[in-house]
């Protein structure tokens, strides 16, 4: 690898570390040594590293720099979904949502600062695009929960903050093998559900190198409405999209989710449903539900319960399994960026 300076040795996997200490004249297992205080004591300065010899520190210290992620500001909503609002160091920023569900959390992450995808359902795809998200921000996210609320445990991580993570593949893929790695965070694939508004070569390259879970937003059953609502489906139709996840590789037992946004008189009828159940047939998978979310300014309604229901009842008479999910935090405005437009699906 091609170690550009000044490196930062949270943007490595397990592998490059190893490479980049055998470069500095170290032995191999300095590496692990590296990852451990990283990922499993959650350290952000060298200083702090104390098994590692004081010597070895210092040159760290000197030669290398590591990404310490601080919220600028934490909501707590009433039914306790917190949200996190990071500042990034070029002056954009991202948050994160920290999601309790019984005895589970799930943090919800950001790919990118912004969205391009413009979905007319959602707030950030309306703010625009800034950039995408280097591994050691969408990893940080993590961290910095972790190290502020101060819990060794694995929380399941949803990538449905702000931001396309297919749009950002390389990044979002050296993320998520450091999570993944052993020496990383060690999380299972299981744990970790990557959603998409349907980029088809990100699904392809995501199938093809992780096992982790995908969410895939729908919005709509006809390539009308959804180019209408998600602009992405006039280069990734419908039939291309459902081509495509016919042939996504799954494990015994994991099933693509279906995210469905349901805005009222747009497509929540009763015949929106029937067509959905026909689309998304064939296809081993489960329906999220989510009612529409309103924000500041949009031009939509959300649905009542009872047309949620009615949705949900003719999608179970043909034989799919569907939750309504509902939207959390709407007190702190959890649900303002994606997170109203998927929902966590918590791997149940
Ligand atoms: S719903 Fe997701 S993909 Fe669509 S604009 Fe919002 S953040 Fe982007």
């Amino acid at each position: 690898m091609n170690f550009k300076k000044p490196i930062n040795l949270h943007k490595l996997t397990y592998t490059e570390m190893t490479e980049l200490v055998v470069l500095m004249g170290e032995k191999p297992f300095r590496a692990r040594q590296i990852m451990t205080w990283l990922y499993r004591y959650y350290a952000h300065d060298f200083e702090s590293m104390t098994s590692i010899s004081k010597t070895f520190r210092k040159r760290l210290a000197d030669e290398y720099i590591l990404t310490c992620m601080v919220p600028s500001e934490i909501v707590k909503s009433e039914e306790g979904t917190e949200k996190f609002l990071f500042p990034l160091s070029d002056g954009a920023a991202i948050e994160s949502v920290l999601i309790p569900d019984g005895d589970r959390l799930t943090l919800c992450i950001s790919t990118q600062a912004g969205c391009r995808m413009g979905c007319r359902f959602c707030m950030t795809g309306k703010s625009g695009f800034k950039r995408n998200l280097t591994p050691d921000e969408i990893v940080g996210q993590l961290l910095a929960v972790k190290r502020f609320k101060g819990f060794k445990g694995k929380t399941n991580l949803v990538f449905m903050g702000m931001g396309e993570p297919l749009e950002n593949y390389d990044n979002l893929k050296k993320a998520l093998d450091i999570l993944m790695d052993h020496y990383g965070l060690c999380y299972s694939p299981r744990k970790l559900t990557v959603s998409t508004a349907g980029i088809i070569p990100g699904i392809k390259r995501l199938g093809r190198d992780t096992g982790v879970n995908l969410t895939v937003s729908v919005g709509a059953s006809d390539d009308d409405l959804r180019t209408r609502l998600m602009p992405v489906n006039k280069k990734y139709p419908l039939g291309m999209l459902m081509d495509t996840l016919k042939s996504y590789p799954l494990a015994p037992r994991q099933r693509i989710t279906f995210a469905y946004t349901l805005i009222h008189g747009i497509n929540d009828s009763q015949s929106h449903a029937l067509k959905f159940a026909r689309l998304i047939k064939g296809i081993n998978s489960k329906v999220n539900l989510i009612a529409f979310n309103p924000y500041p300014g949009c031009e939509f309604q959300s649905p009542s319960r009872e047309r949620v229901e009615r949705f949900q009842s003719i999608l179970i008479k043909q034989n799919l399994t569907v939750m309504i999910r509902e939207s959390r935090g709407r007190d702190i405005d959890a649900a303002c960026g994606q997170l109203h437009a998927h929902m966590v699906d918590n791997n149940k």
